[in-house]
Order: C-alpha cells, then structure tokens, then sequence
C-alpha cells in the first residue's frame, strides 16, 4: 500500500457557499477577471453570486464570457488579453469543465503574453493568476485538478497540467446544477463516474486515489439506478453527486485518465459529442479489459462498492444515450496515429497500445 498525493485547493461546498465566504476574495486582489461560458453562469445564479460577493469586497471585476463547449486556445487568448490590459490579480472560472479548464489556461496567459499554443502544452511556465473556480456542473472535477484541456487551432484537444493551476479555492453549490438538461445531468455524472473508474484501475493508482475513486463510484451508482432526471433529483441528491464529481476529480488529480478519455476526445472534436458520453461509450470494452487483464481487482472493486458487473453496467446504460458514430477508412487512418505512444492510453492496466486502440475503433464505429 502506499500514499502519493498533493492538493493545493481548498473546496467550499454547501448551499449559498460563494455568498457566504465573500471574505475569501479580498485576499487575492482588487481586481479580476471572470471567464465563463455565454448564458448558463446567468441562468444559473452562479454570475450574480460572484458578482454580489466581489462587490461586498470593493473588488472590481471584467466579465469574458466567450467559452465555448471544448473551449478554444483562441477565446483563453483573448480573455488573457483582456486580463492583462485590465491588468487583473485573479480569474474566477464559472461553469462546467470547459469555463474552469479556461480558466486555467487564461491565468497563464495572462502572464506570458507572448505564449502560444506550444508553450502552454509543453507547461514551461512558472507563474500563473491565482485561479478561483465556481463548479455549475457536477462531472469533471476541474475545481480540483491542476489539468486543463483546451483545444489547439487544429481542432484537436490537448491537455497540459502544472501545480500552478491547482484552483486556489474551489466553490460548489449544488443549487447551481438545477438548471442542467437532462442530458447535461446525465452526462456529467457519466463523465464523472468514467473518471472514478479509470482511476481505480489505473496503472498509477496508490491507496488514496482508489479511496477517492470508490467512494466517487459509491455515490453515483446509488443514483444512477434509473435515468437520472432533473425534476426528479432533490437537492441534496444534488449535493451527492456533486461531491462524487469532486472525489473524481481528486482521483484523477493523482492518476489522470485511461483509454475512454483517450479515445473519447475526438468524438467531442469531430461529432459533436458531449465529453461525458464521449468517454462514456467505451466504458463497457475499459470494464472487460480491466477484468481480463487484473480479474482479483475488479472483484475486490466489484464487491467493495456491494454491486454486480451487471450493476455497474447498467448504471452507465441508463444514463448513456445511444450515440451513432461511424467513422470511414480515410477517418480511422487519420485517427489511429495519434493512439501511438499515447500517455493516457498507457495507464491503461495491462496493456493497450495504438493497435489496440485502432481495433476497438473498428470495432465500436465502422
Ligand atoms: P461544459 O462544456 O462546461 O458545459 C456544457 C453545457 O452545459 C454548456 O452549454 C453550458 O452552458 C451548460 N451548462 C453548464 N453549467 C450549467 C448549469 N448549471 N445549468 C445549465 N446549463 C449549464 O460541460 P462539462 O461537461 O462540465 O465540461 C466538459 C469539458 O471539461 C470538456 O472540455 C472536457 O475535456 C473538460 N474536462 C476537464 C477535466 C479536467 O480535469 N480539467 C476533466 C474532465 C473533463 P454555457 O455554454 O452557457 O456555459
Ligand atoms: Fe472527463
């Protein structure tokens, strides 16, 4: 058994939290920059939230609400620039992975002005903006990860991580997440249950990153017995899915992710899939593998969570929509190169190489 863990967060959660530790933002400066997404931090609660807490602390703010879904190198650019010429101490993230993983990549560029997308990819930067994160979606742990997945001026997702973006604090009010569709409900919590499972059966997982991870997996399965719905959850189920969101995420802080977070990102750039189905589809073929390959593990992981495969499957069936993708010969060539020598791909347990990759391809979508 052994421990590796570093955590530089402090996570508030609770019902008005932001409003309630306004104090919290007086130590970071008299003036920030909020970056989020173009309507939900307003339909939310979350915006006037902040907005109330920096002005009962004469903190003066910028709003840069251009993130969109798998947000853009370009619009963390731009709301960098807006940083930097309004010259900001701080950025607040609000919303779901992709205004948080801004965020991150907006409090670098802040500071290094004259970065493009291969200095921020490569992390050879040693200052950033303190980040404050508002978590409004309850899936991909963001608020407590030093990962930010941002996507290239190719179109591809890329990822880098640095301790210097670990969120300084990180608030999540589960009132936030009443406003998600159904389908967002659903696929967050499948997002967040695939990072608990990758987790626990990844190659680099110690003692406490499989505490995080069951305990995530624990909460979500109970809820996730039928379709979740979004009138049907009270808040409180709210605040338990919430916090699983958040041990994935600190699961994934230790281990990073396997081969459905791989493989899931070019369904996001390509077909338009939300991240969480996107990396939610392979889960099935990563629950095979992982019993084929370390059978003991999955038992153990089976029995401590008081379920049957069967359960845990059916969990993720009912909250998956039945996603149609085909790829043609000309798509998959172009796909399986970047499945060769992937980091993610490794830490699958066992092995699972680029041919493996390019087989389930073939496989799941042709
Ligand atoms: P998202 O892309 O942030 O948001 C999805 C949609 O939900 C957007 O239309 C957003 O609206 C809306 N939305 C967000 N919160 C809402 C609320 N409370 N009520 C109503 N609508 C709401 O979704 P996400 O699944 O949370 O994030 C996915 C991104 O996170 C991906 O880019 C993924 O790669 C990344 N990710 C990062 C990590 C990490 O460790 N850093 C881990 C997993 C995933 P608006 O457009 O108005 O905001
Ligand atoms: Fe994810």
């Amino acid at each position: 058994m052994n421990i590796n863990f570093q955590m530089t967060t402090k996570i508030i959660t609770g019902k008005d939290c932001v409003v309630n530790n306004s104090d919290i933002f007086a130590s970071f400066g008299k003036k920030c920059i909020i970056v989020t997404g173009k309507s939900s931090a307003v339909k939310c609660g979350a915006l006037s939230d902040v907005t109330k807490a920096l002005e009962q602390n004469s903190i003066e703010y910028v709003i840069y609400d251009g993130i969109e879904q798998n947000p853009t190198f370009e619009s963390c650019k731009k709301a960098a620039e807006i940083a930097e010429s309004s010259s900001c101490e701080f950025v607040i993230g609000i919303g779901g992975g992709s205004p948080l993983d801004a965020a991150k990549a907006v409090a670098v560029l802040a500071l290094s002005s004259h970065f493009g997308e291969k200095e921020l990819f490569s992390a050879c930067f040693d200052k950033a903006l303190p980040i404050i994160a508002v978590g409004t979606t309850a899936g991909t742990g963001s608020e407590v990860t030093h990962v930010s997945v941002i996507t290239d001026s190719n179109g591809n997702k890329k990822s880098f991580r640095h301790p210097l973006v670990f969120p300084k604090v990180s608030f999540g009010d589960a009132k936030y997440t009443m406003t998600l569709s159904d389908s967002f409900t659903r696929s967050t919590a499948i997002d967040a249950l695939s990072h608990c499972v990758e987790s626990y059966f990844n190659k680099t997982a110690n003692d406490i990153s499989r505490t995080f991870a069951l305990r995530g997996c624990e909460i979500l399965l109970k809820k996730m017995k039928a379709p979740l719905s979004k009138d049907a959850l009270s808040f409180e189920d709210r605040e338990e899915i919430y916090c699983a969101s958040i041990y994935g995420g600190l699961a994934i802080s230790v281990t990073g992710t396997a081969f459905p977070h791989a493989m899931g990102y070019f369904l996001s750039e390509r077909k338009g899939i939300a991240h969480g189905n996107a990396c939610g589809i392979y889960l099935e073929e990563f629950i095979a593998h992982c019993e084929a390959v370390c059978p003991d593990d999955m038992r153990e992981f089976l029995s401590k969570l008081g379920v049957t495969k069967n359960e845990l499957l059916s969990a993720i069936k009912n909250n998956l929509p039945e996603i149609n993708v085909r790829i043609d010969e000309d798509e998959l060539c172009e796909l399986a190169p970047r499945y060769y020598g992937n980091k993610s791909l490794s830490k699958t347990p066992g092995s699972f190489d680029g041919d493996n990759a390019k087989e389930l391809l073939i496989k799941l979508f042709m």
